[in-house]
């Protein structure tokens, strides 16, 4: 191997320890995932909004971008329940480009995974004490999920991750909600087989141990649209991609079968001002089709504060560097327009 290892990282536990969660933060951790659980077992039927940038690449914006939305989550919350997106791990088509936070604590420095895992607690941990939210992160590592198993109110494993045996085992094991994306070929089937694994007990190893897993109830598929063999983006929020999700989950004998769509990705074709017609789109027919409404929990939104996208370096505060976002008014107009709808 060509390898050259260059530090040892601090392990979890001792990055727990120096960014602990408080003995007075717990309780609003575990409410927010007893909510969290409510919502996929049916028991609360408020809509599920995971919602925020891309990519979380600068704390300050992040934490600003936060801050509006809990004023926002407290206008709306007898309908909708929110949980932003911190998304510090960035799967790249190509392998190339902004990693996140995690391996580029500053999006235009040189990757130091050491401070790397140390930023990424501390922000996610930040969140939770200046905002009161526990967030959503991609599980693009398995191996890091410990660094934050104690703040994620949700992870989601990514289009190009969903049908590595790696993710789908350690998903097995979390006592949070998993979303697994539709692979980027858009097959469903093996969205519901992911599901399937993550809901089994599985043994396995992980970080260097033998563990046993015993599966994960509220595993769920997301909806993300797909490319065609040309390349191009095609959506997957049709009532026919509905109603055949619900053909497998009906034959599938899965515990609290779900779904989220995600409006922008492939479903947007990356234009993020059309999401809040997608979004409207969904409940119209989710409306018609009575037997999709035990299913749809939610959407997947992906805004932040200003509108569209930038280069890495492009210095536009709170503008996305990854995927085009829907900046801070569309989306508040998009949650209050919601929430009369609902
Ligand atoms: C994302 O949620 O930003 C993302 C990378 O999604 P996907 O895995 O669907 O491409
Ligand atoms: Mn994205």
């Amino acid at each position: 191997m060509n390898l050259e290892f260059e530090r040892k990282l601090t392990i979890p536990m001792e990055t727990k320890a120096m960014y602990p969660v408080t003995a007075e933060l717990e309780p609003l951790v575990a409410a927010r995932a007893e909510t969290l659980r409510r919502i996929f077992e049916g028991l609360d039927d408020r809509l599920l909004l995971v919602i925020g940038p891309c990519s979380a690449d600068r704390p300050d914006s992040v934490l600003d971008y936060l801050t509006r939305l809990r004023r926002l989550q407290e206008q709306v919350e007898e309908k909708i329940f929110m949980v932003p997106r911190l998304y510090t791990n960035k799967p790249r088509t190509t392998g190339d480009g902004y990693m996140g936070l995690v391996h580029q604590p500053v999006s235009t420095g040189r990757p130091d995974p050491y401070k790397g895992i140390i930023a990424v607690r501390e922000l996610h941990l930040r969140a939770l004490r200046e905002t009161g939210f526990t967030c959503a992160d991609e599980m693009l590592y398995p191996e890091n999920h410990r660094y934050l198993d104690d703040l994620l109110a949700y992870v989601s494993v990514g289009a190009r991750s969903v049908e590595d045996q790696q993710h789908r085992l350690t998903a097995s094991g979390l006592e949070i909600p998993v979303g697994m994306k539709n692979p980027p070929s858009g097959d469903l089937q093996a969205a519901i087989h992911s599901v399937t694994a993550a809901q089994h007990p599985h043994t396995f190893i992980y970080r260097g141990w033998a563990v046993h897993s015993q599966g994960n109830p509220h595993a769920h598929v997301i909806l993300r649209g797909y490319l065609d063999r040309a390349g191009r983006s095609v959506s997957n929020y049709d009532r026919e991609t509905l109603l055949r999700l619900k053909e497998l989950y009906d034959g599938a004998e899965l515990q609290n079968p779900a779904f989220l769509v995600d409006a922008n990705h492939a479903n947007s074709g990356k234009d993020p001002f059309r999401q809040p017609e997608i979004i409207f789109d969904v409940l119209h027919t989710v409306k018609e089709e009575p037997g999709l409404g035990r299913l749809l929990k939610g959407f997947m939104v992906e805004s932040y504060l200003a509108d569209g996208c930038q280069p890495v370096g492009g210095g536009v505060y709170g503008q996305s560097i990854t995927d085009p976002c829907l900046g801070w008014e569309k989306t508040e107009r998009l949650v209050l327009d919601l929430a009369e709808a609902l």
